[in-house]
């Protein structure tokens, strides 16, 4: 019997026509799509519309509802339709984030979406081993992101990094420094909440809140008044810590006038030291939602496909390294995702 094939194209998002059926990956305009399935609710993975057939998470859903202000009602988290068969496992990157298993008669498709497979607190990591038992042990295509695909970017561990943090933290209250700690707002501030929660005087920007009150309701993560609460009654208590994204430049301005502030970033980028110098901020920290380098290999080692595609990032350099490596890899240069549209649509 001959295989099933899966034509696969990158436009503006990853679409799929396999056993007569169109697939929609993460795009960002919705065509004539059976199916639209949406790995996680950061803003570059939204369609601008979201019509027909939706399959992601709960989490997901309740996410986009709330940061991308969308009305999306219905949701499929399992599909079976013409022998054709969509999966979702967690992907580990942040809350509700999945990666599609896609099955039809003997063909697989594994779509990792953005993921991790390090467990950073309460967010545990991606779950090859089970994906694989799924596939009966076989994919035949991988697609895959590549954001840190190149071996500089190799990351400390997750531990060693937080344990860095909060000496730093320590230190600038020590010497009556406030200290503004920047990330994303869905997925990095959270895990900002919870390295913070030993500290005294944390406060968060609203919309880091209101992503942490979708995250109580699965995680354990404490709840922080947030800079509107206690600058409109006069309770800002000095030094503080703020946890904010990076667009709250306006909060930012306003506090390094009016206190002596530190500030960080987090983000794998980190590994490079001139980042902090381009994000003008004092110290960055390289605590990344995505593998390194290295991890990125381990997960093409362990899944083993007969193709590689990749996408996002450095995808030819991961491509031309694995394919020394003796794996069959290939990339799509549409899926270039600059580090500005990266900062700020996350
Ligand atoms: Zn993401």
């Amino acid at each position: 019997m001959v295989k099933a094939l899966a034509k696969v194209t990158w436009e503006k998002g990853l679409r799929i026509l396999l056993g007569g059926q169109k697939i929609g990956i993460d795009v960002r305009d919705v065509r004539d799509e059976d199916f639209l399935l949406i790995s996680h609710a950061h803003a570059d993975h939204i369609p601008k519309s979201c019509k027909g057939f939706v399959v992601c998470s709960n989490a997901t859903k309740h996410l986009i509802n709330i940061s991308a202000r969308r009305k999306l009602r219905e949701n499929l988290s399992y599909v079976f339709s013409r022998g054709l068969e969509i999966c979702m496992f967690p992907s580990g990157h942040i809350f509700g984030s999945a990666s599609f298993l896609i099955k039809y008669g003997d063909f697989s498709l594994l779509y990792t979406g953005d993921f991790c497979d390090k467990r950073r607190f309460f967010m545990d990591p991606i779950d090859v081993d089970e994906i694989l038992k799924y596939a009966d042990g076989r994919i035949d295509q991988l697609v895959m992101e590549s954001t840190y695909g190149d071996p500089y970017f190799t990351f400390p561990d997750f531990e060693t990094t937080v344990n860095w943090c909060k000496d730093w933290i320590e230190d600038n209250l020590g010497k009556g420094y406030s200290t503004i700690l920047i990330g994303n707002k869905i997925g990095k501030s959270q895990i900002l909440t919870k390295l913070a929660e030993e500290f005294e005087n944390v406060i968060l920007s609203p919309e880091v809140e209101r992503i942490n009150n979708i995250y109580a309701t699965k995680f354990n993560l404490q709840r922080f008044p947030t800079i509107n609460e206690v600058c409109s009654v006069g309770k800002l208590k000095v030094p503080f810590i703020l946890i904010c994204p990076p667009t709250s430049k306006r909060w930012m301005r306003i506090f390094s006038r009016k206190y002596k502030v530190k500030k960080a970033i987090f983000s794998g980028f980190a590994v490079d030291k001139s980042f902090k110098i381009l994000q003008d901020v004092d110290e960055a920290f390289p605590i990344s939602d995505h593998p390194d380098f290295h991890s990125l290999v381990n997960f093409v080692s362990k899944v083993n496909p007969e193709l590689t595609i990749l996408v996002h990032g450095s995808s030819k350099r991961l491509a031309s390294h694995l394919n020394e490596m003796g794996f069959n890899a290939t990339f799509f240069e549409d899926g270039q995702r600059g580090l500005n549209e990266f900062l700020e649509s996350t």
